[in-house]
Formats: C-alpha cells, structure tokens, sequence
C-alpha cells in the first residue's frame, strides 16, 4: 500500500477549485461535452457506486465504513498470497462482514496449488469452493502465483492453461459464479525500472525484485503469460470473467479493445492501473476517451484498497480519498489533475453521464448478479 501524504481537506479545494473555473469556461472549446452530460466533483459523494476491488484482511471496518460515508459498496477480494493470512481465514474474515453487511459488502474466495500434483486436487478445490459459494462468495480470483510462481513436482511453474484447471473452472461456470483473473504483471515488470511509465509499478517492482521479471530472463515472458490466459479463455469462453488490473493489457487501449472483442464474456477492472490509462490520455487523450466509450459496458471502476492488521488507518482514508478523487476527477471532468503517479498533471476525459454509471455501478451489478442486498 502506498500512502501519500495529501491531506482530505487539501484535495477537497483543489477539487472545488477546479469545479468552480470549469462551470465559467466549459464552452470554449467545440469538443467539450455539455456540462450537463456530466458529473461533477459534487456529484461524487452522492452518487451510487461500487468499488469492485479491495482487499480487508481484518476484522477492522475502516474501508467499509468510508465506502459507506460515500456511496460505494464493495467487492472484497481474497488472494492466495503466501505471506497473508490463509485462504480459509481470509474467506472466514469477508464472510463476517459480508453477513454483518450484505447491503455493502460482497466478496470473492480463491483457492491455493496444494497438492496440485495429487489425483484429487480439483475436487478438494471443488469442495472447498462450494463451501466458500454457500458461506456467500460470488467469485473466484486467481493470482499471478500462477504462472509465476508456483511450480508441479518436475519444477515445472504451473500456467493457468493447464487443462487441471478447467474442471475447477467448469464448476465455478456452473454454479453462476465469476472468475477474477490476475494474469501476470503490468509490461512495466519486464522492463529495467528506468524505463517504466509510471511511478507505482517503478516502487512496487524496486521492493518487490522477486516478482520484477526484467530481473529473471529464464522465466516466462510478459507474451507467455498473456498467452497463457488467453488460450485459457479460448477454452472456457462462456464462463463470467473478469480479468482485474486491465487484463494485464495496461498499456495499450488499443491491446485492451483486441481482448476485450475477441472473448465477449469478459470485462476488466481498473483496479491499480487507472495511472496507465492516465498516462496513455497524455499521448491520446481522445483515443482513451474514446476506448471508455466503446468498452462502456465492459469497465468496472476498481482500486485495490487494502487493510490488514497493521494498516495505518488514518494513512489509509488519506490515500482512499485522493485516489477516489482523483479518479472521479479524471472521468468525468476537463479539469487538468495531479496524480502521484505522474509528473504532469492528467486531462480529465469528461465521460458521458450514462458511461460513468456503468463503469461505477451498473456493469458491476450485472456482473456480480445480487451480490449485494439493497436495503
Ligand atoms: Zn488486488
């Protein structure tokens, strides 16, 4: 988690700020959309919305309190992470708040490698899913371990189109769940750090080296990883999909729409990477204006907030709200935005009213169907 230091009241008149100069000068220009076709800073707190990625691995409520204050629910995300809390706990963990708060909160479940080379691993991963399933999980994740990490017993990493996965894969199908797919890491990962676009993945990589792969050359590529996910696909093409963090396709919205047109039953999250579709807006701002606008139906607004036990939790509603901010800022305003990710500040793209609805709650609500209980 990076924390940055802006405080809540700063970002709240730099924004006022920027709304109060585009009401006197939003029709200068022919290509500005009508300030009535979109929100404004004002609209951010009062509008529904979903946030379909976070991930609270404690019983503290400190998200889920926020996201309640500002009209966002939430999509709870389990990871088989070695060195965070177990799967089973973690599903044990977003369970609890899911039945404290299903108006708010749903979650996914994962399932780990153990034993993947024993006969019965698929149906020790079925059980445990049908537990998870009935316990209220609506989805699956998998992680980048696949494919990067974890190995059979010949040595050999395990790549996410093994054909041992596809029965776990067919059951999720079957019982009307979504699979969440991690696929890799951001092209940043196969490159030198200089040489990396935007300043997240240049600090997650420097402290992550294990997993910056332009260090490991003897390991699968960024296109093998792609691949690899995409010949999953081919295989299980009716299965409710969503390949979070852009689908590893990040840096291109043009790589984005190919994926995006070839297997119709997926969407991807922003979850992570709304700093690389703002750095493409500094080359095109219109062509990934206008990527949102093809897609719209295909987007879920997502951050990868995440709490754990040691969380700084006035850090972590600081840097909840300058992400939230930021990026409602980027959609739906002209205004120019500073991003920490960034050394310029970003062109908002100023989407239509009815495209934010989706990418913020509609496109969600489709996707994870009655996830969250009205209330
Ligand atoms: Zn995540």
């Amino acid at each position: 988690m990076k924390v940055h230091i802006n405080l809540l009241l700063v970002v709240f008149l730099i924004v006022a700020a920027r709304c109060t100069q585009k009401t006197s000068s939003s029709s200068e220009n022919e290509n500005t959309t009508e300030a009535s076709e979109t929100y404004t800073m004002d609209d951010f707190k009062t509008m529904k919305k979903i946030d379909s990625h976070v991930h609270i691995y404690t019983e503290g409520t400190t998200i889920m309190d926020l996201a309640r204050d500002y009209n966002f629910r939430l999509l709870d995300i389990s990871v088989d992470v070695p060195s965070y809390p177990a799967v089973e706990k973690q599903v044990a963990i977003r369970a609890k708040h899911h039945a404290d708060e299903p108006d708010l909160i749903a979650f996914s479940t994962a399932f780990t490698l153990t034993g993947w080379d024993s006969e019965d691993w698929a149906d020790r991963v079925i059980d445990q899913l049908s537990k998870d399933f009935e316990k209220g999980a609506n989805s699956v994740k998998i992680w980048k371990n696949i494919g990067m990490e974890a190995k059979d017993k010949d040595g050999n990493l395990i790549m996410i189109d093994d054909p041992k996965f596809d029965q776990v894969f067919k059951f999720i199908k079957d019982q009307g769940k979504v699979l969440l797919s991690h696929a890799g890491e951001p092209k940043n990962c196969w490159l030198p750090l200089d040489s990396m676009t935007v300043k997240n993945d240049y600090n997650y990589f420097k402290s992550h080296p294990q997993y910056h792969m332009y260090l490991h050359p003897e390991l699968p590529s960024y296109e093998d990883q792609i691949k690899a996910r995409d010949n999953m696909l081919a295989k299980n093409t009716d299965i409710p999909f969503v390949a979070v963090h852009m689908a590893s396709l990040e840096w291109s919205v043009d790589e984005a729409a190919k994926f995006l047109d070839r297997f119709p039953n997926a969407s991807l999250d922003l979850a992570e990477r709304v700093s690389h579709t703002q750095y493409q807006s500094q080359q095109d701002r219109e062509k990934v204006r206008n990527f949102f606008i093809k897609y719209q139906d295909r987007i879920l607004y997502a951050t990868d907030f995440g709490q754990k036990e040691e969380t700084d939790l006035e850090d972590l509603k600081k840097y909840m709200m300058e992400v939230w901010l930021n990026d409602w800022a980027y959609f739906n305003t002209e205004e120019m935005v500073k991003v920490p990710q960034l050394d310029d500040p970003v062109k908002g793209l100023a989407l239509p009213k009815q495209v934010v609805d989706k990418l913020y709650r509609t496109n969600a609500e489709k996707i994870f169907v009655n996830a969250w209980k009205e209330n």
